[in-house]
């Protein structure tokens, strides 16, 4: 249940239309659900039971803490951490089975070093990130024997700088540098992957098995596509008033009226992280897109609109008439960050079958425990 008129509708039913449509373009390789951060906001466990009832088999994560927060909502599909693990967590990963990522000769070391053992791995390579990863062939190798006795290598991954432009030459060089480091290692992997959202949409290669979908899976990317939205943010207007010409509006007085306007108030803010930003932007009200008005508050924000609309108007921020591909180039940024950033205040409901499958409210959702 939820009591203030500002969340995020997720659609499940394309969900499951969009993890089918990307495993149709390439039928020959397995689908890894990159999940991390609350599946990018759109919430984890339900991504992940979606994606799992796709014939999904495996999920990816950052940390061992959003693995965990999977298996203890009863997840048992593999899942991929692809951020560092502390030695002394593996225990923990190797309880739940959680799937680590080996990102260079020291770590290996220090796997090997913690007498944990039984562990799933898959080896890190870096092929352009400079973020995480082993850069040299040597070491990989040196890695693998180090681990292969104790542990099951599973896996062996690289990820693209840049697979959101079309035939980038940086992308085909890592590709290369990923092809050779294969060639010259002596293990064969089950699992080989490269490709991102991007790369699904833009890339056929014949070395990889499996590729990772983060965002595509919720509609978005830099390629035109069948791709539908997942995620739409919607709120309700509080309140409709004529203000009087040259009157302002809001914190600063940023906004001053010209002619005697009207002014709808809707009850989110930036603490829903709705960032101040959003000044000057639009949103969609019933046919009408209607620019945000003077300082972004905490928990509201105005919009001037051409005529009197009854309180708990239907107001759209993004969705099917502002996609967040538009918003991110106005808000100079990426959709991943607008995603990522939407607070817990939100409520999130899932739509399923044009059902009404699950509310979540968070904070309010914990409390009463349910
Ligand atoms: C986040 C991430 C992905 C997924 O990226 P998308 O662009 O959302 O598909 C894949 N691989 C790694 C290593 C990542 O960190």
């Amino acid at each position: 249940m939820f009591y203030r008129q500002a969340w995020l509708d997720i659609n499940l039913d394309y969900l499951a239309d969009n993890i089918n449509y990307l495993t149709s373009l390439h039928p020959d390789k397995k689908l890894m659900a990159v999940i991390k951060a609350n599946g990018y906001g759109a919430g984890d466990y339900h991504v992940a039971t979606v994606a799992i009832s796709q014939h999904v088999d495996y999920l990816a994560v950052s940390s061992l803490d959003e693995a965990l927060c999977l298996r203890y909502r009863g997840i048992q599909t593999p899942i991929l951490s692809l951020g560092y693990i502390l030695p002394e967590h593996l225990l923990t990963a190797q309880k739940h089975n959680v799937t680590i990522s080996v990102d260079s000769l020291e770590h290996a070391y220090s796997i090997k070093k913690s007498k944990v053992t039984g562990l799933i791995l898959h080896i890190k390579i870096d092929t352009g990130m400079n973020r995480l990863g082993f850069k040299k062939v040597s070491e990989v190798q040196q890695a693998i024997d180090l681990l292969k006795e104790e542990n099951h290598i599973e896996g062996i991954y690289t990820h693209y700088v840049d697979s959101g432009i079309a035939d980038n030459p940086f992308t085909d060089q890592q590709y290369q540098l990923f092809e050779n480091i294969l060639k010259e290692t002596d293990y064969t992997f089950e699992y080989i992957h490269a490709d991102n959202s991007d790369a699904i949409l833009s890339r056929k290669d014949p070395l990889t098995n499996m590729m990772r979908a983060g965002i595509a899976m919720l509609g978005i990317s830099s390629y035109e596509s069948e791709l539908k939205p997942v995620v739409s943010l919607y709120t309700r207007t509080t309140l409709c008033k004529k203000v009087k010409k040259d009157e302002t509006v809001s914190y600063s007085a940023t906004y001053r009226t010209t002619e005697d306007e009207w002014i709808a108030t809707l009850p989110i803010g930036y603490a829903d992280g709705f960032i101040r930003h959003n000044q000057g932007r639009n949103v969609y009200i019933e046919e009408e897109y209607a620019p945000l008005v003077g300082r972004i508050c905490m928990d509201q924000c105005m919009i001037h609109v051409s005529k009197e609309y009854p309180v708990n108007t239907l107001v759209e921020i993004f969705g099917s008439h502002i996609s967040l591909v538009d918003m991110a180039k106005e808000l100079d940024t990426i959709p991943y960050e607008i995603l990522t950033g939407m607070s817990e205040r939100l409520a999130r409901v899932y739509r399923q079958n044009n059902e009404i499958l699950a509310i979540e409210n968070h904070r309010l959702d914990s409390l009463l425990n349910k």
